[in-house]
């Protein structure tokens, strides 16, 4: 099928929920994407942060393959021999006990917020204030089922689909006042993306994620982190909490878990995991036989890459502040590893840089309006680097971006012209 027909058909028989650029993709190997004309595109994106071991990765296969031919669902009812091996791996990189598997990541953030309700209503058993409001946080994203919803502080994903579910405050970003002021004996967890994702890049500060440990450890509720994007090696640790020297009681993964399979998890400890019983939560395909095999594979190649994606981060980052030197409308460079931003002054030149990298064949995104986003698979090399900011210097220098910065200019020209006239 060509592209021209495919989006024909997609526009009478799909829901309208994506904009999609036009790219038919057939292919992909390592680094790289194919297309159906056979063009070859550079992959900083990495489907969202999936792909972290890039595209078709042998070890990957291979797994897919063999466990394909074996075994690939059996439900929850009955054992398989991967989920154990898979929790025992997760557990050791966590320094959390146990796990439960789901397919998504707004799944595992479901599940994490039931157990979340679930402990407190255990441990409330002489009559205290009930607990059970949560504190989330402005500018935060946590996926689109309702319990999310209700804890995504966006205004653009929330407001079609009110009343969400209630109980819900939100905090602003990084402000350790006003989560003191929201807290009370009333809340029965804290949850927040330790590096905030669709919203930017943008990690929360120790003295804030500190306070948030400090408040919810002396009340008996619980720390939840999101790290659903920038865990499982995207920072050069396992956990971008490993970072802070904070340990959390709920944690959720899930994007690249099975290199590109559908997989989620909650991890969490013995004390929280306790007041869960049978019946209480499940899936019929979560944790099958397929997808925790290769998840599995995943972890033991992620463990050689961990350096890796350390060094080449650094490098990456430094080769954009030598850009941010050089071009006035890039606001700030921040991240870790390599989830990266580069903020710029507008979001039409935002928009305009990502429609240029496409043209040069190169695939990043835009979050957050004026932020380019950076999530590039792990095994990406210095090489890969260059190429991707010789192609943004010259991006940023090009006059296609300087007109989209000048039209906020220009219409406010027009505007005035019109109202003087
Ligand atoms: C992607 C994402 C989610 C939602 O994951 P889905 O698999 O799309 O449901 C939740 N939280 C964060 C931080 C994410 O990046």
């Amino acid at each position: 099928m060509s592209l021209a027909s495919v989006i024909r058909s997609e526009e009478m028989l799909l829901l309208p929920t994506y904009d999609r650029h036009k790219i038919l993709f057939e292919k992909g190997r390592g680094v790289y994407l194919w297309d159906s004309r056979g063009t070859r595109y550079l992959d900083f994106l990495s489907g969202i942060g999936v792909n972290a071991l890039g595209h078709a990765h042998p070890a990957i296969q291979a797994t897919l393959k063999r466990q394909a031919g074996r075994l690939i669902h059996v439900s929850n009812l009955f054992f398989h021999e991967y989920q154990a091996e898979l929790a025992k791996r997760l557990s050791v990189i966590s320094g959390l006990d146990r796990a439960f598997f789901c397919n998504s990541g707004t799944e595992a953030w479901e599940g994490a917020l039931k157990l979340a309700r679930i402990y407190a209503r255990t441990r409330n058993t002489n009559g205290h204030k009930p607990k059970w409001r949560i504190l989330a946080l402005d500018n935060s994203f946590h996926g689109r089922t309702f319990g999310s919803l209700a804890t995504t502080g966006q205004a653009k994903y929330r407001d079609p689909f009110v009343p969400l579910m209630p109980g819900v405050g939100f905090v602003r970003f990084n402000d350790v006042d006003d989560l003191k002021h929201q807290f009370d004996a009333g809340v029965c967890a804290i949850c927040l993306e330790t590096i905030q994702g669709e919203g930017g890049i943008c990690p929360v500060s120790p003295e804030f994620l500190q306070l948030a440990r400090k408040l919810t450890e002396s009340n008996d509720a619980l720390l939840i982190l999101d790290e659903i994007q920038c865990g499982l090696g995207r920072t050069a640790r396992y956990f971008a909490y490993q970072h802070y020297g904070v340990r959390p009681d709920i944690v959720t993964i899930a994007k690249p878990l099975a290199a590109g399979l559908p997989l989620g998890a909650i991890l969490t400890t013995n004390r929280v995991a306790a007041s869960m019983h049978p019946g209480m939560h499940g899936t019929t395909f979560g944790g099958g036989p397929l997808a925790c095999a290769v998840a599995i594979e995943f972890l033991r190649e992620l463990n050689k890459l961990l350096d890796h994606i350390g060094e080449v981060g650094a490098y990456f980052r430094a080769q954009l502040e030598w850009l941010k030197a050089k071009h006035r409308c890039i606001r700030e460079v921040r991240g870790m590893g390599l989830m990266i931003a580069m903020e710029l002054d507008s979001s039409d030149q935002a928009k305009a840089v990502v429609s240029i990298l496409l043209k040069k064949r190169i695939l990043i995104n835009r979050t957050h309006e004026t932020v380019l986003r950076f999530l590039p698979p792990y095994i990406i090399q210095e090489k890969h680097v260059d190429e991707v900011i010789r192609a943004l210097d010259s991006a940023l220098t090009s006059d296609a971006t300087k007109q989209q910065r000048m039209l906020p200019a220009i219409h406010a020209h027009k505007r005035k012209h019109k109202e003087s006239q």
